[in-house]
């Protein structure tokens, strides 16, 4: 099998696949409160047409999937679409980004399919500040999918955090703390000008140098090294922890050197960089009949304009036209 590498010699083998833009919260930092202008069923990508692609990724080089959103629990029959990716042939990981509301009923389901790694995202432990940040009133949901995939085996779970001056900043310490007695992947992500942009300010933002200060009050932050699935986090741990503590920092490092990601929006277009808003319209070729070579010819175009960098940073907050629910986070 080849393998895909870009124009700057980054290896790709992985793809987020965003399957809705659809969400059953409302997070301030990714969509206004009434929501965002949802795009038409018939726009959105059938699962045939989102294996076919994939399959052909697969030849490609593309090994690791990871289902995202909108909530990606929110569209009807996940685990069918789980299960016959892990039916592909040379995908070897498949996991799914989550607000975990609808997890407990569906964890068995999507394990029994074939899922391997779970990201719960989870901005507070508060329920009023839970409810403030996500405009919904599901924590309590929440902890049990959480439980309930603890015992199902699924491990290590991931639990993404956006720390917010004025919103959870106090609760970075409790988070961080987790790790003492569970085995799970705390990270921290740097909340980015994305999505609901007039949430963002600078004076918001927290960056990772901050976070590990606030976190060294726990001891001592040892890195440790990065295992496959934590994409761009930098991971450490505190002593005599059980779980991992990781920073993803969009904002304060370029990671993008590093980089070995693609992205499917949930209206069909293969976006090679989360921070740029340069599109292949897969779908539309796909719906005019284009063959499998045609479709190769255009995963394979996704690589030349992948960019270098990203442009967005703490000075020039670039905010990208498409809300992160359109494209997967
Ligand atoms: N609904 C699912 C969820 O919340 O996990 C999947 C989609 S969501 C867009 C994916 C991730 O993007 C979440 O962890 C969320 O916290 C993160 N995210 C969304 N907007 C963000 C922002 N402005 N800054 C940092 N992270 C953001
Ligand atoms: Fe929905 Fe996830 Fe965006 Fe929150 S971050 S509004 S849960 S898509």
């Amino acid at each position: 099998m080849k393998g895909l590498v870009d124009t700057y010699n980054r290896k790709i083998d992985y793809i987020r696949i965003s399957v809705t833009d659809r969400c059953n919260l409302r997070c301030i930092y990714c969509m206004p409160s009434e929501g965002v202008r949802e795009i038409i069923h018939s726009e959105i990508l059938t699962y045939e047409e989102i294996i076919r692609i994939l399959s052909i990724a697969t030849q490609l080089g593309i090994k690791k999937v990871r289902i995202t959103g909108g909530e990606p629990l929110v569209r009807k029959g996940l685990p069918s679409l789980i299960k016959s990716i892990s039916d592909i042939k040379g995908i070897e990981e498949i996991s799914l980004t989550t607000n975990g509301v609808l997890l407990k009923r569906f964890a068995k389901e999507l394990k029994d399919a074939g899922l391997q790694r779970l990201n719960i995202s989870l901005d507070s432990m508060d329920p009023k500040k839970y409810e403030e940040i996500t405009r919904g009133n599901h924590l309590s949901d929440v902890w049990q999918g959480i439980k309930i995939s603890e015992e199902l085996g699924f491990s290590p779970i991931k639990i993404n955090m956006v720390p917010i001056r004025g919103f959870n900043d106090d609760e970075i310490k409790e988070f961080a703390a987790l790790t003492f007695d569970k085995p799970h992947h705390i990270r921290f992500i740097e909340f980015m000008p994305t999505g609901a942009k007039d949430i963002w300010s600078k004076e918001k933002y927290i960056s990772t140098k901050e976070l590990k200060e606030i976190i060294s009050k726990l001891g001592e932050l040892m890195p440790i090294k990065n295992e496959w699935g934590s994409g761009p986090a930098k991971n450490f741990q505190l002593p005599g922890a059980k779980g991992v503590i990781g920073f993803i920092s969009a904002i304060s490092d370029h990671f993008c050197a590093g980089c070995n990601r693609l992205r499917l929006t949930s209206d069909g277009k293969l976006r090679p960089c989360l921070f740029s808003d340069s599109e292949i319209d897969l779908k539309k070729a796909i719906r005019e009949g284009c063959d499998d070579n045609e479709l190769q010819r255009l995963l394979l175009l996704g690589l030349q304009i992948k960019p270098e960098k990203h442009h967005i940073n703490e000075s020039d907050p670039n905010a990208i036209e498409r809300p992160m629910s359109a494209i997967g986070g």
